[in-house]
């Protein structure tokens, strides 16, 4: 695996690669819902390109930047293990110098769930993928389900800029009581780790209720959110029904939903979601 820490490097060896590269942009403090995305990428393309950033830009003035996960040393290790053939590495100052003053910026999508309660958040994503996708040139990125909203703003982005690239969203990995793999999932201590169980169980009774034949919305909602309230160590932020293509909410269910949770278990905001369809 080469690593390369410079943008001119990065594109140096780009220019080596003549057939296919597939890309797998991450924030790094790597799990197995990031891996099954470098594999896909290493199965469907003749090189494997990988990125850590963790990206200023995506976290609020509040949020948690300063205390992001990291581990880079078991990050090349378990890259190495899925056969990554680079890894890119750059470096803040360099992704954003100090005359930066450019943005891309997806609307509509991106004004619901995520971009509700964290503002900017989706143009700092935008922004650096759109970088990361002029720098790395891949054929295909690999985007995971776990951040629905946010493979949506790519996808929307790749349509409405024409970028060169095809865009794969991977399921989600979980635990094997499942919860949605996540780097932030280590901030849980052992008690609001339990706890934090309650998001997939409560997208799992909205799936059992649909499947019993429930298509208001508001029914499934109101019980999903009444489960949530079981869990003492549980904070909703949100609880949605929305219309997967275009993210506005559902009042009766009239097509592919995307049902999506944001809770806070303590001081960690744990997302996830499922499809109704
Ligand atoms: P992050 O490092 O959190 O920015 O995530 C990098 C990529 O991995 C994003 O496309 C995420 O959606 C994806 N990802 C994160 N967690 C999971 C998961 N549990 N299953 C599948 N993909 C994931």
């Amino acid at each position: 695996m080469e690593i390369v820490n410079t943008i001119s490097d990065m594109k140096a060896l780009r220019r080596r690669v003549s057939e296919s590269v597939g890309f797998v942009p991450t924030m790094g403090y790597l799990h197995e819902g990031h891996l099954s995305l470098v594999r896909q990428a290493r199965n469907e393309n003749s090189t494997a390109v990988v990125s850590i950033f963790v990206n200023p830009t995506q976290f609020g003035p509040a949020e948690d930047l300063n205390k992001y996960p990291r581990d880079l040393d078991r990050d090349i290790s378990l890259l190495q293990h899925v056969e990554t053939d680079i890894l890119f590495l750059p470096k803040g100052e360099e992704i954003y110098p100090k005359e930066f003053d450019s943005w891309v910026e997806v609307l509509g999508i991106t004004d619901r769930l995520e971009g509700m309660i964290r503002p900017g958040h989706f143009r700092g994503v935008t922004t650096v993928v759109s970088k990361l996708f002029n720098i790395v040139e891949p054929t295909c990125a690999y985007f995971g389900q776990k951040d629905a909203q946010q493979a949506k703003a790519i996808e929307k982005m790749v349509r409405d800029l024409n970028i060169n690239v095809k865009i794969t969203v991977g399921p989600t990995v979980r635990e094997t009581d499942g919860l949605a793999m996540s780097s932030r999932n280590s901030y849980l201590n052992q008690q609001e780790r339990q706890a934090a169980t309650i998001l997939y169980k409560t997208l799992q009774l909205s799936e059992a209720l649909w499947q019993a034949g429930e298509t208001n919305a508001e029914v499934i909602k109101n019980k999903m959110i009444a489960l949530i309230d079981q869990e003492p160590l549980a904070v909703i932020d949100y609880v949605s029904i929305a219309d997967d293509r275009t993210l506005h909410e559902f009042t009766e269910i009239a097509g592919p939903a995307l049902v999506s949770l944001a809770v806070r278990i303590g001081h960690t905001r744990l997302i996830d979601n499922l499809m109704l369809k």
